[in-house]
């Protein structure tokens, strides 16, 4: 009951607006002004808020909650070329909060405060960030002066300044290999030849594509732990992770592709929890040991993780979504919507991750197709139009991406 009534929160919070509930405070946009030894960020509220801000490492994160509160702008225009911050990503989180994260490039040190409104300016949550070591401006000064932020000296980073243009890193996961066939046809078809082929063609898709640079975990038949998978994905930095399958079922009919992304508290049917349990196979790992919270209380490790998650379960939900949507346009759909389960590959708090089960090693018909170049060519091509619909509908900031869609606003406006 509960795992289905989270679902269904994350579902609503990502595809539908939730409806507003009387105390509900908006988050409605961002601005950003840097000097030369702090960058200071104004988030414009629709009302008094609650907040609290804490950092994390590896990699360097400085986390904003605002309590009861939701994000009603769209916090990607924000221009963080030359700033210390390498994105901004936000989520809901709990229940009806709002999670900013703000990946940095550096540890960084961070003071906030609320200014209420003046001068023509709502409720604000100003929040400046600084070197370790820095004097915060601490809430006391911003008493003393009556409305810091209207008299900041330096000018507002103007969006038509250097765009970084980055390109978008995804992550292509080939599943299994080497000492680990995967998933066996009726005619000794190997999951991971099929989905080696399939992901070298998506790799070859992405690479061709203007503002993705791609990596393959393996480019070549032989065996990635688990772990060292996901690990791949982080050092890289990646904008989202992908790992390709096909499936097997002891029923022989069951056939068509279906998307997986991670579910923290459990699976969402009794399938993707069996699912779950032949991927992961050989080695388990445990989301504490990804983050380097050895040194906090263990209960506090799960709380954090927990939360830093479910931003990204959020993402990897719509993902999934648009994946699976642009999947069903060559093969049937074995899952109609995106299922949910442990998959250890998935772990990977910051990362949006999904699991595509490109159809069924174990069903004749499945089988003979996936083995095709034909095929394995349309479901590159397939999971190429899902993954870039999705970086569309949200470039990363800085993003090549992202540049572009402002070019082409500002061309239309
Ligand atoms: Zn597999």
């Amino acid at each position: 009951m509960h795992r289905r009534q989270l679902l269904t929160f994350i579902l609503a919070s990502t595809t539908l607006a939730l409806p507003l509930g009387a105390s509900a405070a908006l988050v409605r946009d961002a601005r950003l002004w840097r000097s030369s030894d702090k960058l200071r960020v104004v988030f414009d509220l629709s009302g008094p808020v609650q907040f609290k801000t804490f950092t994390l490492q590896a990699p360097d994160r400085l986390i904003v909650d605002v309590a009861g509160a939701q994000l009603s702008g769209d916090l990607s225009h924000l221009n963080l070329a030359g700033t210390s911050v390498r994105a901004i990503r936000s989520g809901p989180f709990g229940h009806g909060d709002t999670r900013i994260v703000f990946d940095l490039k550096a540890p960084m040190q961070a003071s906030a405060f609320l200014l209420g409104p003046q001068s023509g300016q709502g409720h604000r949550l100003v929040l400046d960030l600084m070197q370790p070591g820095v004097a915060a401006a601490a809430p006391a000064v911003a008493a003393r002066a009556p409305e810091p932020v209207a008299q900041e000296a330096e000018k507002p980073v103007a969006s038509s300044n250097f765009h970084p243009k980055r390109d978008i890193v995804v992550v292509v996961d080939p599943g299994h290999g080497g000492k680990d066939p995967g998933a066996i046809g009726g005619k000794g078809e190997r999951e991971k030849d099929v989905v080696l082929s399939i992901a070298q063609l998506l790799a070859r898709r992405l690479k061709r594509e203007k503002g993705y640079t791609v990596h393959l975990v393996r480019n070549d038949d032989f065996y990635v732990p688990l772990r060292k998978r996901v690990d791949f994905a982080r050092q890289r930095n990646a904008d989202m992770f992908i790992s390709v399958h096909a499936d097997a079922a002891p029923r022989l009919t069951a056939s068509g592709a279906s998307v997986f992304a991670l579910s923290e508290n459990g699976a969402t049917s009794a399938t993707a929890r069996m699912m779950a349990d032949r991927e992961n196979g050989a080695d388990l790992i445990g989301a504490a040991s990804l983050l380097n919270l050895k040194d906090k209380d263990p209960m506090l490790a799960n709380v954090i993780i927990d939360m830093s998650m479910n931003a990204t379960i959020a993402s990897s939900l719509e993902l999934g979504h648009t994946v699976l949507g642009s999947l069903a346009d060559i093969t049937t759909l074995h899952q109609k919507r995106v299922e949910q389960a442990g998959f250890a590959v998935l772990k990977s708090p910051d990362v949006p991750s999904i699991l595509v089960e490109t159809g069924f090693i174990s069903n004749a018909s499945d089988a003979q197709r996936l083995v095709t170049a034909r095929h394995q060519q349309a479901v590159a091509d397939r999971l190429f139009a899902g993954i870039n619909t999705y970086f569309e509908k949200h470039p990363p900031s800085g993003s090549f991406v992202a540049w572009a869609q402002e070019q082409k606003a500002q061309q239309t406006a």
